[in-house]
């Protein structure tokens, strides 16, 4: 697929300069070689671009001593351009090709010489000009050339490259992924998403503009202006949540070749307070939204584990089920092989081995989860 990008260049003076000249060299030869074609064809003469340019080059070139201070790959491109326009106009897809007026879409094209220029972070090195900066990151990648275009007093930087998708090198392993509230996610193999600073204190916040505004009377002015003010706060909060979301989930789809989820965030569900419940539900559709797109984008399998699978009650060493384990425990402690690990992290293992098809023990439903869950579902 080949994809355009045209960035804003970041220049200093003597740049602007060099930018300058070489458009105004461009437009030079783009007119003198159109001029040229028009006296001929007036005299019956019909004359090739490629003949054009080796008289220019053989002939004019030379009297014009300016010219040999610029890059020379620029009046190469000046030529395919008028050629282009002319092929354009013979084909009914385009006018007489027109005299170029300083000013108006100045313009040149640069290459190497053949060989690639490389691009990348927010610098490139032009060929001839040297090191510029660019005000955003550019693709990484390598184009043979690149055009510079003035607009509005600025100069801009166009480049149309290939984009090769390439699979990753995927672990031939199975990732299990808890989703939790006092952290993100627990993975595994260990590692940790915490929770966003940010974000927490921007939750501190909705939760506080809620308790102050709920006794403004429905539908008042004061009311709305609140109502406006909650609604901007949870669009950040959102922004915020889905950009870290993207983050986890892309690094996850793009390193292991299987990964575990659960079909419903219990935790969440489990949670008392309604508020978190709501947001970790939402945290959770959007999780496992990306993951069952970006997966197949990447070649991982998504394994959704069902829902009545024990995964924070079960000794991720033993097997063993902890029917007493409560909410407010945040550690799981083995009775059975004195394992002890982090709830999460125990739980995130337990994913990862039922989707290996590990898991050796019946699944128990503990009746009081079944009480709290169906009242948490009546109460929605
Ligand atoms: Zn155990």
């Amino acid at each position: 697929m080949l994809l355009g990008f045209r960035t804003k260049l970041k220049l200093n003076g003597r740049q602007r300069k060099l930018m300058a000249q070489h458009a105004g060299y461009s437009r030079w030869i783009y007119n003198w070689g159109l001029a040229t074609k028009i006296k001929l064809y007036q005299e019956g003469i019909k004359i090739k671009t490629t003949e054009l340019k080796k008289f220019y080059t053989n002939h004019v070139k030379p009297n014009y001593p300016w010219q040999s201070s610029l890059s020379s790959r620029v009046y190469q491109f000046a030529f395919r351009d008028l050629d282009t326009a002319y092929s354009r106009f013979f084909k009914g897809l385009g006018e007489f090709p027109r005299f170029k007026k300083k000013g108006i879409n100045d313009s040149f094209t640069i290459d190497a010489g053949g060989k690639l220029i490389r691009v990348g972070g927010t610098r490139i090195k032009l060929p001839f000009i040297g090191w510029v900066n660019s005000f955003e990151g550019l693709p990484h990648t390598s184009v043979k050339k690149v055009t510079i275009s003035k607009q509005a007093g600025d100069w801009y930087l166009s480049l149309a490259f290939e984009q090769v998708r390439e699979k990753p090198q995927l672990k031939n392993e199975t990732i299990g992924i808890d989703l939790g509230i006092s952290d993100w996610a627990y993975l595994s193999n260990g590692e940790v998403f915490p929770s966003l600073k940010p974000y927490r204190q921007l939750q501190k916040k909705l939760s506080r503009l809620q308790y102050l505004n709920r006794h403004k009377v429905v539908g008042s002015s004061n009311w709305y202006k609140a109502q406006l003010k909650i609604a901007r706060l949870h669009h950040r909060i959102s922004n915020i949540r889905r950009d870290y979301l993207h983050k986890m989930t892309s690094y996850i789809a793009k390193t292991w070749s299987k990964i575990a989820i659960e079909d419903l965030c219990v935790s969440g569900m489990l949670a008392n307070h309604k508020l978190s419940k709501a947001v970790a539900d939402q945290a959770f559709y959007e999780f496992r939204r990306q993951l069952e797109y970006k997966c197949p984008l990447y070649g991982s399998e998504l394994v959704i584990v069902d829902r009545w699978f024990p995964s924070s009650k079960t000794c991720s060493n033993c097997q063993n089920i902890k029917q007493d384990l409560k909410l407010s425990d945040r550690w799981f402690n083995c009775t059975e092989c004195e394992t002890h690990l982090p709830r999460d992290f125990n739980a995130s293992i337990n994913l990862a081995h039922y989707a290996d098809g590990l898991s050796v023990k019946a699944c128990e439903v503990d009746n009081a989860d079944v009480t709290i869950m169906k009242q948490e579902v009546i109460n929605r």
